[in-house]
């Protein structure tokens, strides 16, 4: 995985693979994680689970390498990518304290969606839309 992300992407020079407890927790949950993550930072995607140490873990990631820099393998860990080594550390940490926001917040009760308007509005802020 590590290596099909260097080669797919010229941009990146550092690839963080974790056990991230609260992002392996809400990938259990059933939860639309990509679409949960709104507001204080841009759409997660999440595989479906795959075999860990497995091609098909890459496989079940490829279809998101090139328009993200981030991703949570379903009941796995996460993985996190940037230009250095600082900027993946900080996508991990980032992503991980996102999840337990979610996870406090689904405690109390499922969060209200951000307006359609305000998601077309950050998708194009983060470059993931034109
Ligand atoms: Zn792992």
């Amino acid at each position: 995985m590590h290596t099909q992300i260097y080669k797919e992407r010229d941009d990146v020079n550092a690839v963080i693979h974790a056990h991230a407890p609260y992002c392996v927790a809400l990938s259990m949950l059933d939860i639309d994680i990509e679409n949960t993550l709104y507001a204080t930072v841009s759409p997660i995607p999440i595989t479906e689970f795959a075999m860990p140490s497995s091609e098909e873990s890459y496989l079940k990631m490829k279809s998101f390498i090139k328009d993200y820099n981030w991703g949570i393998l379903q009941r796995h860990g996460v993985v996190a990518y940037e230009k250095d080594l600082l900027g993946a550390f900080l996508r991990l940490e980032g992503m991980e304290h996102y999840a337990k926001m979610l996870i406090y917040a689904f405690s109390v009760k499922e969060p209200n969606p951000l307006s359609e308007e305000y998601k077309d509005k950050l998708m194009r802020f983060w470059g993931l839309i034109k």
